[in-house]
């Protein structure tokens, strides 16, 4: 009876019919979500099924990559187009740019409605994401007093489908971010037990990268985190599965895109979470491309990139969006990857060209390149250098700027591929990694910093205890 009636509640209130000539589009980001724990990408536990079924009649690709290891950057890219060393969002107080375009502003223009519901201050308005949306949800996470509130796969789809309910017949954009798949992974009953013991608060609280690597996890407890993990896969999957229902009963027209902002190490480098390293098992993602505007299914072995979801978004629905990527269900060129992180006192930048990743850890003052196809899980060093490489990659870092003056700035700086002091007197001529906050003195830069983005005090505290800062 109780099955009868929510099925009568959902047939009587279906989403409006939709555009018949123009599909939706949806862009479901996963928090973290490693590729090969979905089922499409072989994995044995029961994962994903809706986002299988995703995959099944659409594009799976095997080959993508964010290219920063974590939150706020790898979103400023899948909705800019744009690499992190382009569009410069890559430290935590650092502001979305007014001038950088954002792919919803595209779609607003064509006359699609536009809303976006996500779950982490990362992706929060307090950095500008909400540009070009009509209606942008972050829960008012980015209030200190809400940080500590998990905000959950059912309410950010609730949310979402209640405003869909709202819409006209008007094509929609629709931005689902979701946080479950992030640490500490606590899915709700009876998720919390479908491979594992149920997690607790206390025995998941997350402490830093360097307090694991420090102490590593023994295998035990590793191996609860990642049933944890895929708990909360399954439970944010079944989530979306209702998304999916919702448009399957409305008979509108939708296409997908499914994708991550990075992956998470579960011991592969002798610690756990992401952010520090440029590794595959945080930097692979899933993609997937699906439904209306999907004619036939595949698997494909392209080699693409967070920087690509823009542009698809953007073909899917017929528009124009300029960016650094393309639309990957067209043909895909052979390009140079860019990797960076910057994040909790790192400096690493990556470059994927060809069969060769390097890998230049500048704390470390250390070099490794890495042969992909012989070693596609990154461990084995086959070089300590690699000069050409090293310079294909410090010229994506941007036209170097110039000074004839002292130049004082809180980080360092590169110029000619070397590491300079904070303090530099004299003329020169740089590039600048990370993005400095507030050089003085500097005659001549390429492009403007962004605006800094103010946290509290008592914002930051709690990020800390959330492990965000450290
Ligand atoms: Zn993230």
């Amino acid at each position: 009876m109780v099955g009868l009636l929510s099925l009568l509640a959902c047939n009587g209130d279906r989403l409006p019919a939709g555009d018949p000539v123009r599909p939706d589009v949806i862009l479901v980001s996963i928090d973290t979500l490693r590729p090969d724990h979905l089922g499409a990408y072989g994995y044995a536990r029961s994962t994903s099924p809706f986002l299988d079924s995703l995959a099944a009649s659409g594009l799976r690709y095997t080959e993508a990559r964010s290219h920063s290891p974590w939150t706020l950057p790898s979103h400023v890219t899948m909705l800019s187009g744009r690499s992190p060393l382009d569009h410069a969002v890559i430290e935590a107080d650092r502001r979305i740019p007014d001038d950088l375009p954002l792919v919803q502003e595209a779609f607003a223009a064509a006359g699609f409605a536009t809303a976006g519901f996500v779950s982490t201050i990362f992706v929060s308005d307090a950095y500008g994401f909400g540009r070009g949306f009509d209606r942008y949800e972050d829960f008012n996470i980015a209030q200190e007093d809400n940080l500590q509130h998990t905000v959950r796969a059912e309410k950010v789809v609730n949310e979402a489908l209640a405003w869909a309910h709202q819409q006209s017949d008007k094509p929609i954009f629709l931005f689902v971010h979701l946080y479950d798949v992030h640490y500490p992974y606590l899915p709700p009953e009876p998720w919390n037990y479908q491979f594992d013991k149920p997690g607790s608060r206390k025995s998941t609280r997350y402490r830093n990268y360097e307090f694991y690597k420090a102490k590593p996890l023994p295998a035990e407890r590793m191996d609860h985190l990642r049933a944890q993990y895929d708990e909360s896969l399954a439970y944010a999957d079944a989530q979306l599965a209702r998304l999916g229902d919702a448009w399957a009963q409305s008979g509108r027209k939708v296409s997908w895109v499914v994708t991550s902002d990075h992956g998470e190490e579960f011991g592969e480098r002798g610690s756990w979470g992401h952010a520090h390293t440029l590794y595959p098992e945080v930097m692979r993602v899933p993609l997937l491309v699906s439904g209306a505007a999907v004619s036939s299914p595949a698997v494909r072995h392209d080699r693409v990139g967070t920087v690509d979801v823009a542009a698809t978004l953007a073909g899917l629905a017929g528009l124009e969006f300029a960016s650094a990527g393309v639309d990957v269900r067209g043909d895909v060129p052979e390009r140079d990857h860019v990797f960076e992180t910057s994040r909790f006192d790192t400096a690493r930048l990556g470059l994927l060209s060809g069969n060769r990743r390097i890998d230049v850890d500048f704390e470390r003052d250390r070099i490794d390149v890495f042969h992909v196809e012989r070693d596609p899980a990154e461990k084995i060093v086959t070089l300590d250098s690699d000069p050409a490489l090293e310079q294909r990659l410090y010229a994506l870092l941007g036209e170097p700027w110039s000074t004839a003056e002292t130049v004082i700035s809180p980080g360092w700086m590169l110029s000619g591929g070397k590491r300079v002091d904070h303090r530099f007197e004299g003329p020169g001529r740089f590039a600048v990694y990370p993005q400095d906050s507030a050089i003085t003195g500097a005659t001549t830069r390429a492009t403007p910093l962004p605006e800094k983005v103010v946290l509290s005090g008592e914002t930051r505290a709690q990020l800390k205890a959330l492990g965000y800062e450290q």
